[in-house]
Parts: C-alpha cells; sequence; structure tokens
C-alpha cells in the first residue's frame, strides 16, 4: 500500500473517480507483470502477468478517452476492453463479469450500490466460471472479498473505505489459501496435486486490483487507508498467552480444576 506512485488528476465526480482508479490498477499491473507471470509459469502458460498488463493498458486507456464518463460507463468500457483485449481464462472472467456488473453503477457509486456491483460481479465470475471456494482460483480471493465488504456495510454499519478495507484483508488472506490446496479448475487444474504448493495468479491479480480501489478510495476521501486488524479472533495465539500475566492464573485455575476431579 502506497508504494506505487499516484495518479495525478482532478476528480470532478464518481466517473473521474473510476477512471483514476482504473488507471492506477493499469499502473499496478504494469508493475507486478512479471512477479504474475512468474506465478502462472508454475502451474498454467506464464501469460497472465502479460494479459493483465496489456488488457488493463488499453482499458485505462480507453476509459481516459471517454467525454464526461459516469461510473456505469466506464465499467463496460474497461470490462469490454478486457473482454477483447485478454484471451484465456481470465479475459472473459474479469471482463465479461465487470460489463455485467457495471449495470450496477447506473445511479452512481454509494456504499448500496457498491455493495450490489460487488455481489452481481462475483455471481458472474461463479456463473462463467462454476468454480467454488477451493478450487484455487480468483473466487478464493473474491469471495470472502465481496462476503466482507458487503457484512461490514450492511451488518456491522462500517464507513465503506473500512469496509473495503476489510475486504482487501479478507482477500489477502484467500491468495494465501490458494497455495495449500490442490487446482480443479482452469489450467492449473491439469496439473493434478502438483498445482498444490502453488499461489493462484488469478486471485493474486485480484487482490491486487482491491488494493489499488482501496488506495483510490482513500485518496478520494483524503483519508489514510483504515489500518484493519488482520488476526482472526476465533483462533487463540498460543505465544500471545504466553506472553501475558494471566497465564499464571489461568494454569493455576486448570490445576485446581484437576485436583478437584
Ligand atoms: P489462462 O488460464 O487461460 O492462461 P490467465 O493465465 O490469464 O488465463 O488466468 C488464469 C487465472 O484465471 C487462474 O489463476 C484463475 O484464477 C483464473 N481462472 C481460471 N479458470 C477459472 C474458472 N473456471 N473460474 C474462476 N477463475 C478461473
Ligand atoms: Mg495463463
Amino acid at each position: 500500500a502506497g508504494r506505487h506512485s499516484r495518479v495525478e488528476r482532478p476528480m470532478s465526480g464518481d466517473g473521474e473517480a473510476v477512471v483514476a482508479a482504473v488507471e492506477r490498477v493499469a499502473e499496478r499491473l504494469e508493475a507486478e507483470r512479471d512477479h504474475l507471470t512468474q506465478l502462472d509459469s508454475a502451474i498454467g502458460d506464464a501469460d497472465h502477468g502479460g494479459n493483465m498488463a496489456r488488457g488493463w493498458a488499453k482499458a485505462a486507456e480507453a476509459a481516459g478517452d471517454l467525454d464526461d464518463p459516469d461510473p456505469e460507463t466506464v465499467a463496460k468500457t474497461v470490462g469490454k476492453t478486457l473482454m477483447s483485449e485478454v484471451g484465456g481464462a481470465s479475459g472473459p472472467l474479469f471482463g465479461g463479469s465487470l460489463v455485467f456488473a457495471g449495470a450496477e453503477l447506473a445511479d452512481g457509486i454509494s456504499a448500496e450500490t457498491a455493495v450490489a456491483f460487488a455481489e452481481t460481479y462475483l455471481a458472474k465470475v461463479e456463473d462463467r466460471g462454476d468454480a467454488r471456494v477451493g478450487d484455487q482460483t480468483m473466487i478464493d480471493a473474491l469471495l470472502p472479498a465481496v462476503h466482507t465488504f458487503k457484512k461490514s456495510i450492511e451488518t456491522d454499519d462500517r464507513p465503506p473505505l473500512e469496509a473495503l478495507a476489510r475486504a482487501t484483508d479478507a482477500a489477502e488472506r484467500g491468495v494465501a489459501f490458494t497455495v495449500p490446496i490442490r487446482a480443479r479448475k482452469g489450467r492449473a487444474s491439469y496439473l493434478g496435486w502438483r498445482s498444490v504448493g502453488h499461489q493462484d495468479p488469478g486471485a493474486t491479480s485480484t487482490l491486487f486490483i482491491l488494493e489499488e480501489l482501496l488506495e483510490t478510495a482513500a485518496d478520494r476521501l483524503d483519508e489514510p487507508v483504515p489500518d484493519v486488524d488482520a488476526t482472526s479472533p476465533t483462533i487463540p495465539d498460543e505465544d500471545a498467552n504466553e506472553s501475558e500475566d494471566t497465564k499464571d492464573a489461568d494454569s493455576d485455575e486448570a490445576t485446581t480444576a484437576e485436583g478437584e476431579e
């Protein structure tokens, strides 16, 4: 976060903000081109870095050419460009889903339309790719991000920027989850058990996109990126317990309980 150059662009409205976000995503994916290619060469055909860098560069160009853009038009333009520029599995998945979900932004960008956009995008990727969580695909990053975003806004009533930060954090853990599991969809699935131990390229690029959306949103609101706690509250941290003063009290209690039996 914050390690990439900022897009200097005056933002007059939601459409301009989306264009700025797309430009920022394009820069990031260009910077990550070799990284993504490396990931795809381990379990695929080594084209994901080029696919994403080229596709998003063209998409940023097309979005930048729009006259007085609105969010829906920008999203659809980016999606169509990705569909025509990027072949393989990821072009239709990223691009087609973006075209479809873009319609949710017809009334501009609000917490409500952003949730609808995210849900529709996820549903479309699931529909087109027929992958589920645990198949070692982009779904493993996307689904936890979308679920966390929706819950943060609708149930927890968090500000949209914090919800996006939580969603990005969830995606990061989803990317880590792709490493110890076996691919069941896409090219990597041809490797069978040899896909275990590798990080999924599409989940990784999905995380990069979210990170840049988060940075753009923070810039636009002129707020720092919220610091969300990544530690899971459901898994007790033994090391943390060791260093706490309550340790002795806890073990005394345990001893007493045992003694009473
Ligand atoms: P290709 O696999 O055609 O070479 P890319 O290398 O650009 O396309 O993209 C590969 C990524 O696409 C994978 O890392 C995975 O995240 C994603 N992917 C592949 N198949 C599916 C699918 N059926 N559903 C969801 N995502 C998929
Ligand atoms: Mg590939």
